[in-house]
């Protein structure tokens, strides 16, 4: 197997191998240019290039080429064509131009497009993103040569994810090489931000998630009781992975590995039947597009496996969630890790400076880091009743907040706190060298050693939000930061300075204790940091004046960009609470109303037929049963009538702002209160009965 997988990694991915095997060199020359330093593309090369990358995928069974897109749904989009191209003999010959590569035309009034476009306004364009290596997909389809591609409208707006992502590496690679520059790295040509996010996900019986049209229409379940078992044992995490789930990942593995995907670490996690798969860190662009990727071959191979792969934030309520864990640094092109602050820190001033750097920004624009890792899904977990916090802290570590702490009080890093030996008391155990600093699992936004840890991100959404907004507030300060050292008389004594008054200014934002604790929730309060508890409250930080001149200054965004991404999330989020709120309507009104009602006819019959039985003997189990029954009954037919009311109250407002927000404000408080006697009846009701799997069947039983 290894050595075949060698061969396997890659093998479905017009990678650079497969390029320098099979394009000219002059073109291989030319097209690196572009890839590494931006160069336009001559559309000769594209041409040639097009045509090696017919050739290849029609080699490998490919019929038809698809430009793969990433509009503002977070998932992808694709239009296939086929190569066919008649001749006048009437036959075919198979065909794709350069300019079919460059460029493609999907009828783009189908997106969200925020109001950027009017719907009989419907261009829009695919446009060749060579940086991201093309692929095939085999399905049932055949086999399909897919092309990363950027998303845009007529008049250039960006439509999609990658777009914006792409501009913000360009922010920062311009201005982390100017930084560099004043440090003297004058071979350094390029910086880019390194991603790797950790996907979690849920894996439940296809049978059994067929059955539920909560987990069909929304992702999670919108009713349930909890079994008698939970996670408190936590006996799942890191335990011993299921045969079934084994097999799955197996192939799972295999088929990301043949896209190129670096599929490096997996194990179960926190909640039974949930699990992790963590990719080799790339680029951040690759690293989104695999992360897409990833996401597509879970749902896929589950289906070949009988099973079902949940990605949504909160499938189970009282269960943890998932989430994604986006680590995040920046490297060099000869290879540096500008995070890694080596043994001793606090000699590293560069390292201090873009430590610093990274402190300020998410001190200022933590409310941009919020919405981009807010989703409706989220909503359960960000803020709510689990992990992590909604308030945006910092975790450094004992080591670097150390060094900071001498910084700001003596102006002077003279030591570094170092790890020393592990000794597990066993002779036989060989010692180590532990870490300088222990791991924190609470903080948002962590430092681990030589990158950062977003933890928000949401498990179903693109990372490429989150790591445009990090790229795009890291590069801001940093520009800032040049024009302020670039002028200095004294460098040293300037960047001597500027690293202490940065962290003394930002040192609030650090915060190396229990993200989860009430008191943390109030120290935050007094320390001024915002507490944004939900998508709705965060979505208004994408339009601030402050979110405006920083995306507009580094041309991430235009306002009106932003404008209409605010719209979209707006609408996102009412759309996706219409179809709970309707699906949780047609479930109780379909399915536990009625099984509810048939079983209090089985108990009044009981009754009925146990006295007429025996009139002396005790029917009060059954009768007292049947009271709260129908009690909960009764309040589970006025909270229906009252959640459809609420729910067509919200759609008839008027904007998409209004509605989301009335949504969150009294639409969700309805579904829960339909939520609870449900689940209370779920558990006084024969199990028989139930028309629906429970929790303890969805979650032990695969
Ligand atoms: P944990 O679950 O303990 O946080 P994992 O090993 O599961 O750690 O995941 C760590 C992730 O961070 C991996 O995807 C890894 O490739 C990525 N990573 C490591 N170094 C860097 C870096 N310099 N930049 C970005 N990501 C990185
Ligand atoms: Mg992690």
């Amino acid at each position: 197997m290894s050595e075949k997988l060698t061969e396997l990694f890659g093998s479905d991915v017009f990678n650079d191998a497969t390029m320098v095997e099979r394009l000219p060199k002059k073109i291989y020359a030319a097209l690196k240019k572009t890839i590494e330093n931006g160069e336009d593309l001559n559309p000769n090369v594209a041409e040639v290039v097009a045509n090696a990358m017919k050739d290849w995928a029609i080699e490998r069974g490919a019929t038809h080429y698809t430009h793969w897109f990433q509009p503002m749904t977070g998932i992808t989009a694709e239009k296939h064509d086929s190569f066919i191209s008649p001749t006048s003999d009437g036959k075919i010959i198979m065909e794709f131009s350069g300019k079919e590569l460059i460029k493609g035309e999907p009828d783009a009034s189908s997106f969200p497009s925020g109001g950027l476009r009017a719907t009989f306004e419907a261009r829009g364009y695919t446009a060749w993103d060579c940086t991201s290596p093309a692929f095939l997909r085999e399905d049932a389809a055949g086999v399909t040569l897919c092309i990363p591609t950027a998303f845009c409208s007529y008049t250039g707006e960006a439509l999609d994810m990658k777009t914006p992502l792409l501009r913000s590496m360009e922010a920062i690679n311009t201005q982390a090489v100017r930084i560099l520059k004043l440090f003297g790295h004058d071979t350094v040509k390029k910086v880019s931000a390194s991603v790797g996010p950790e996907q979690e996900y849920f894996l439940v019986d296809k049978a059994k998630y067929l059955k539920r049209d909560d987990l069909i229409f929304t992702g999670r379940t919108l009713f349930g009781a909890m079994p008698p078992k939970g996670q408190e044992l936590d006996d799942h995490y890191f335990g011993s992975i299921k045969e079934r789930v084994a097999s799955y990942m197996k192939e799972l593995n295999i088929e990301l590995w043949k896209l190129g995907v670096t599929a490096k670490t997996q194990h179960n996690e926190v909640a039974p039947a949930q699990h992790e798969l963590a990719p080799i860190y790339a680029t951040a662009n690759i690293a989104c597009d695999h992360n897409q990727l990833i996401m597509e071959c879970m749902k896929k191979v589950a289906n070949r496996h009988n099973l079902a792969c949940l990605l949504h934030e909160k499938p189970f309520a009282g269960v943890n969630g998932s989430g994604k864990h986006d680590n995040w640094s920046l490297v060099t092109d000869t290879g540096k890790n500008l995070l890694d602050p080596g043994k001793t820190p606090h000699e590293n001033v560069q390292f201090l400076l873009f430590l610093s750097a990274v402190l300020k920004a998410v001190d200022l624009h933590a409310d941009l880091l919020r919405i981009s890792a807010a989703n409706p899904g989220n909503d359960h977990r960000l803020g709510a009743n689990e992990a992590p916090p909604a308030i945006i802290s910092v975790f450094l570590g004992e080591q670097l907040e150390d060094v900071i702490a001498q910084l700001i009080e003596t102006g002077e890093a003279t030591r570094s706190k170092s790890g020393g030996k592990l000794s597990v008391g066993v002779q036989t155990i060989p010692g180590f060298m532990k870490d300088a600093t222990d791991r924190n699992r609470t903080s948002p936004f962590a430092f681990t050693g030589n990158k950062f840890e977003f933890r928000m991100v949401a498990s179903s959404m693109s990372v490429a939000t989150a790591n445009t907004v990090l790229n795009t507030i890291v590069a801001d300060v940093l520009s800032e930061m040049a024009d302020e050292l670039e002028v200095a008389e004294n460098f040293e004594v300037a960047l001597h300075d500027l690293i202490k008054k940065t962290l003394t200014e930002h040192k609030r934002i650090v915060f190396n204790g229990n993200g989860y604790a009430e008191a943390w929730v109030e120290e935050a309060t007094r320390r001024g940091l915002p507490n944004i508890k939900s998508m709705v409250e965060a979505i208004p930080a994408l339009v601030t004046d402050k979110a405006i001149e920083v995306f507009g200054k580094h041309k991430v965004f235009t306002a009106a960009e932003l404008h209409s991404r605010a719209e979209v999330l707006f609408e996102s989020y009412a759309k996706a609470i219409n179809i709970e709120a309707k699906t949780m309507i047609s479930m109780a009104q379909a399915k536990y109303i009625p099984a509810v009602i048939r079983y209090t006819k089985q108990l009044a019959d009981s009754i009925n037929a146990v006295k007429a039985a025996a009139a002396d003997v005790d029917v009060s189990v059954q009768v007292g049963l049947l009271k709260e029954i129908s009690a909960l009954l009764a309040e589970a037919q006025t909270a229906l009538k009252k959640l459809q009311e609420i729910t067509a109250k919200a759609n008839s407002l008027e904007t998409v702002e209004e509605q989301s927000r009335f949504f969150k404000s009294d639409v969700t408080p309805a579904m829960a209160a339909l939520r609870g006697p449900i689940d209370a009846l779920e558990v006084l009701v024969a199990k028989e009965v139930w028309p629906v799997p429970s929790y303890g069947d969805l979650l032990f039983e695969i």
